[in-house]
């Protein structure tokens, strides 16, 4: 399975503000941006949707910007994946014909459905602030998978 890009950087976003000393310190959208190797105006839309879900907060003024809420210190992976990916079926089961020949009676389908539901229950234990490494995210921008997200 592949996590779609808003994923992605859903969670580079929590994982960096999740690594701030006690959830404390509050960073601008643009320096998130450049931390996760993510366009300004994405950054932007993804800061806006995880406000909504309350798993960060946002002030405004000279001194405001972003910190993780009590809640995105909780939330796990899981959770956000299953939130975030608008899919629900591995397989497209489609030709440019309509339905794929083989759907009735497929035995792939329920277990490839299966497998995605595997998928989800594993990182349904993983607390996404408990992958962050203070030492490494204090220095070093992320780098997890592709910078450029087309975000839906
Ligand atoms: S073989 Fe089964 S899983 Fe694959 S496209 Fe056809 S119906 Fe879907």
């Amino acid at each position: 399975m592949r996590i779609n890009a808003f994923s992605d950087v859903s969670l580079r976003v929590l994982i960096l503000l999740a690594a701030a000393p006690g959830g404390a310190d509050v960073m601008t959208s643009k320096a998130i941006s450049v931390q996760v190797g993510t366009p300004y105006h994405h950054v932007t839309k993804i800061v806006a949707r995880l406000r909504e879900l309350d798993l960060i907060e946002v002030t405004r003024g000279r001194s405001g910007g972003v910190r993780i809420s009590p809640a995105g210190r909780q939330v796990t992976v899981g959770w956000v994946l299953r939130t975030f990916e608008r899919r629900t079926d591995v397989a497209d089961c489609e030709t440019p014909a309509g339905n794929c020949p083989l759907l009735d009676g497929c035995g792939l389908r329920g277990a490839l459905g299966r497998a995605r539901s595997a998928f989800y229950s594993e990182l349904d234990d993983v607390v996404v602030a408990s992958l962050a490494h203070q030492p490494r995210l204090a220095s070093t921008p992320l780098t997890l998978g592709s910078p450029a997200i087309p975000v839906a």
